[in-house]
C-alpha cells in the first residue's frame, strides 16, 4: 500500500505524522471520503469543492492547487493499482507547538490513503438495516457548521459507540430541537406516500455528495422530493427509510427503535434508487 504524504509516496510503515500535528492534538483539519469505481474517482469535483470550501471556512491554506490535488489523487490510485476502493484525503493544520494557535503551524499536511472498502453485504442492501436513535445531538450552524467536514468527529464517534452498543450498523442523530439530522456518517431519507423527504442541511447535516446524487436521481426518475425538517415520529410511520453515504451508497432501514418500517425490508423506491445509483457510479467520475 502506497500513501501520499506531503508530496511523497511512501509505504504504509513509513507514513507517519508528528505528535505536534494539530490534526492529532486538536482535530484541527478537514477530510474527504471518496469512492473509486472502475478506475474513476466518483464525483471528484464535488469532493474537492467541499474540501476547499471547508479549508476556506477554517482559514486553512491547502498547499496544493485544485489541479495538483486531483493529480495527487490519480497518482496515488495508480500506484496502488486500484480499480475499486475508497480514498481518504486528509488535510491537517500540520505540526506546530502545544498551543492551539494555528498561526504557529507553518504548513498544512496533505495525506492520501487508498484502501479497499468493507461495505455492507448484498443481503443488508436487500433486507435493510436495523437502526436506533441516540441521545447525542448534531451541532447546529451557529456552533461548528456541519458543512465543514472537519477532523472533529468525536460527536459522530459517540453516535457510533451507541450504535455498537445497540448492535446496529448506523444510528440516527437528532438536532438540539429534536428534528432528525443524519446518521453517524450518512445522510437520511424517508419516503411517505411516494414522496421522498430529506432534512435540509441547516437542521444539522453534512451536505452529503451521495445525498445530492440521490436528489438529482429523484428528479430524473420523477419522484417528488422535499427537503423538509421531520421528527422521529415521521421516521417510525414512514413507508421507507434509507441512509446515503460515500461508503454506504444507498442502504435501506427496516427497523428504527423497535418499529418496523414499511414491509420490514428494502422498499421499492429505495431499491430503484440504489439500482439507478449503481448505474451512474462508474460513468460519472474522473479517470
Ligand atoms: N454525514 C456525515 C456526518 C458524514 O461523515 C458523511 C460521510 O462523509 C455523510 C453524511 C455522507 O456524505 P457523503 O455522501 O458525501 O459521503
Amino acid at each position: 500500500q502506497v500513501i501520499y504524504l506531503n508530496g511523497e509516496y511512501v509505504s504504509k510503515e513509513n507514513a507517519k505524522i508528528s505528535v505536534f500535528d494539530h490534526g492529532f492534538l486538536y482535530g484541527d483539519g478537514i477530510f474527504e471520503g471518496i469512492r473509486i469505481y472502475n478506475g474513476n474517482i466518483f464525483k471528484c469535483k464535488e469532493h474537492l469543492d467541499r474540501l476547499y470550501d471547508s479549508a476556506k471556512s477554517i482559514m486553512l491554506d491547502i498547499p496544493l492547487s485544485y489541479t495538483e490535488m486531483e493529480q495527487a489523487l490519480i497518482e496515488t490510485i495508480r500506484r496502488n493499482e486500484f480499480r475499486d476502493g475508497y480514498i481518504r484525503l486528509v488535510v491537517s493544520r500540520g505540526p506546530g507547538n502545544l498551543g492551539l494557535d494555528p498561526t504557529r503551524c507553518p504548513k498544512a499536511w496533505v495525506i492520501i490513503i487508498v484502501e479497499q472498502l468493507a461495505i455492507y453485504s448484498e443481503e443488508a442492501y436487500r433486507d435493510g438495516l436495523v437502526s436506533v436513535s441516540v441521545v447525542q445531538r448534531r451541532n447546529i450552524p451557529d456552533a461548528l457548521n456541519p458543512k465543514i467536514k472537519s477532523l472533529n468527529y468525536l460527536n459522530n464517534i459517540l453516535v457510533k459507540i451507541q450504535a455498537n452498543l445497540a448492535g446496529v450498523g448506523e444510528a440516527i442523530m437528532l438536532n438540539a430541537q429534536g428534528y432528525v439530522a443524519e446518521g453517524s456518517s450518512d445522510n437520511i431519507f424517508i419516503i411517505k406516500k411516494g414522496v421522498v423527504y430529506t432534512p435540509p442541511c441547516y437542521i444539522g447535516a453534512l451536505e452529503g455528495i451521495t445525498r445530492a446524487a440521490i436528489m438529482e436521481l429523484c428528479d430524473k426518475l420523477g419522484y417528488k422530493l422535499k427537503e423538509e425538517p421531520f421528527t422521529l415520529h415521521d421516521v417510525y410511520v414512514a413507508d421507507e427509510v434509507f441512509f446515503t453515504g460515500t461508503a454506504a451508497e444507498v442502504i435501506a432501514v427496516r427497523e428504527v427503535d423497535g418499529r418496523q418500517i414499511g414491509a420490514g425490508k428494502a422498499g421499492t423506491i429505495t431499491t430503484h434508487l440504489l439500482e439507478e445509483f449503481r448505474k451512474i457510479v462508474d460513468v460519472d467520475g474522473v479517470k
